[in-house]
């Protein structure tokens, strides 16, 4: 398995039509990194869901909710998010297991080469 951030090199996948996910807001106030970290198994999986994943989470931590920040940028430059990117990187560069388990799970695949450029 390997990964395939469809979050990463958007204005490129624009331009090739393929698929493509953006940031994402919740209907509960808060900034997602993609509209598949919306699940409510992903956000809270003390509810007893399927789905658990501690960085998508920590996401959903109070303080981050958007009402409670001055900006985007404030919420981006939290330790949450910038731990979800250095594991989604990190899962990228070297090995798809140190990625958060939303990404294993959507953006992982099988037999796949991962472009260089
Ligand atoms: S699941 Fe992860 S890697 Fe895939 S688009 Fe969403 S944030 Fe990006």
């Amino acid at each position: 398995m390997k990964l395939y951030p469809e979050c990463f090199d958007i204005k490129e996948r624009r331009e090739k039509h393929s698929a493509s996910k953006e940031f994402g807001m919740s209907n509960d106030g808060y900034l997602l990194p993609c509209c598949w970290a919306d699940g409510e198994s992903w956000k809270r999986p003390e509810n007893g869901h399927g789905h658990k994943c501690d960085y998508v989470h920590a996401l959903h931590d109070e303080e981050l909710k958007i009402e409670n920040n001055e900006s985007i940028e404030e919420i981006l430059l939290s330790d949450q998010w910038i731990n979800f990117y250095q594991a989604l990187e990190r899962g990228y560069k070297e090995d798809i297991s140190y990625a958060p388990k939303l990404c294993q799970y959507y953006c992982g695949k099988k037999n796949a080469t991962k472009s260089t450029t």
